[in-house]
């Protein structure tokens, strides 16, 4: 089998499992208990927002569990809008994750007002759109640091100077850059961090999310005191020891990694567009993009027809269209981007993770290009334009 969709989630690594084991057997203790073996479970809980907190450069008061992207920019947008003084307003990117902008939309039908910025041609908020939308009723800012399908890291500095400024919280949804590029919430000057660890090695089902002392923000639901009452629900262990050794690991082999990966993106780029012609990088280039992140446009070509050849042959990749009402949807993010409707359907997503090699790039030339001939030669559209050419 040829992976190639680790931006959609990564496999677990051998040394994560094994430190979740024990508290998936003999440790099965509720860490809010007060008998000696339970508070050896709040102990490694602990031990684990250490971890957390000294890879992002946090302190451990600002780390808090939750389950998982989703929920950390569910509590990111709801929360502060519930705890707000200010207004109602929230200014976020058309490229979102749907975690972010189908919340937005929801806040939008419980009388909050959003502006959605646009991005550029390879996926880049101006800052001055961002300074130019704030309002004194603006609530929340909230940015991705990387885009999902195509890897384009915002500079969040820029925007941090700017909502600091104004007295506005920042919040911006890591899930993709956590574990893959250096962070550093105190000198990105982010207020808000959602991360999730099945996106560098870790479980499914857990994330955190850091929220900068003196942030004001309400909890998403009401019940116990976990996570200093800002979280209820007893912890999931495992998975929290989980996600601190994944992320412990990613960070350790990050600078080593974060150049060879690249390499590995660098290369199916080059081979792609040097080799199938019609076809088109999308997002940016270099130290802007993540460094496992591969999205490309083949023209006459159906994106979801691609992958499921792809699939039919051993290797998994990704669409960023999604099948509404029978109709294929073109990736928000692409036409975001400006793409049209044709290069945004004919878009596949290759993410590299720490698994691959140069093989697998050998390996996926060797279906790609043979996949991609044959849709095309059963495309009206392209024998129009072989026939016009
Ligand atoms: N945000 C981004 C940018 C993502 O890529 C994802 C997952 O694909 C999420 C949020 C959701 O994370 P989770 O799967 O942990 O809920």
């Amino acid at each position: 089998m040829l992976y190639l969709d680790n931006a959609a989630t990564t496999p677990m690594r051998p040394k994560v499992l094994e430190a979740m084991l024990p508290y998936l057997t003999d440790n099965f203790y509720n860490p809010s208990s007060v008998y000696t073996p339970a508070r050896k479970a709040r102990a490694a809980i602990d031990d684990a927002r250490l971890v957390i907190a000294k890879c992002l450069n946090a302190r451990p008061d600002e780390i808090f569990f939750t389950s998982g992207g989703t929920e950390s920019d569910n509590w990111a947008i709801k929360g502060v809008i519930e705890a707000s003084k200010r207004g109602r307003h929230i200014i976020t990117t058309e490229a979102e994750h749907h975690g972010i902008l189908y919340v937005c939309k929801h806040m939008e039908k419980k009388g909050c007002t959003v502006t959605y910025l646009p991005v550029d041609a390879e996926g880049f908020v101006n800052p001055n759109d961002l300074e130019a939308a704030i309002t004194p009723e603006t609530a929340l800012v909230s940015i991705m640091l990387a885009n999902n399908e195509v890897g384009t890291i915002q500079p969040m500095e820029e925007f941090a100077k700017i909502t600091k400024k104004h007295g506005i919280p920042l919040h911006t949804d890591a899930v993709q850059a956590v574990g893959h590029i250096p962070i550093n919430v105190e000198e990105m000057g982010v207020d808000m961090l959602a991360l999730s660890a099945h996106k560098f090695g870790g479980p499914k089902g857990i994330g955190a999310m850091y929220v900068k002392k003196g942030t004001k923000i309400s909890p998403l639901f009401q019940g116990g005191a976990q996570e200093r009452s800002n979280r209820a629900g007893t912890e999931n262990v495992a998975g929290i020891i989980g996600m601190a050794a994944a992320l412990e690991i990613s960070i350790s082999e990050l600078a080593i990694e974060f150049t060879r990966v690249s390499l590995l993106r660098d290369k199916l780029i080059r081979e792609i567009l040097e080799n199938i012609p019609y076809t088109r990088l999308n997002g940016a280039t270099g130290e802007r993009r993540l460094p496992g992140n591969v999205n490309i446009s083949f023209r006459f070509v159906e994106g979801e027809s691609l992958l499921l050849h792809l699939d039919m042959q051993g290797c998994c990749a990704s669409t960023g269209s999604a099948c509404s009402s029978g109709a294929l949807e073109p990736s928000h993010v692409l036409m975001a981007l400006g793409l049209g409707h044709e290069l945004a359907n004919g878009a596949l997503r290759f993410s590299f993770g720490a698994e691959n090699t140069e093989d697998d790039i050998t390996k996926l030339m060797s279906i790609l290009k043979p996949s991609v001939e044959k849709l095309r030669n059963l495309s009206p559209l392209y024998d129009d334009f072989l026939k016009e050419k």
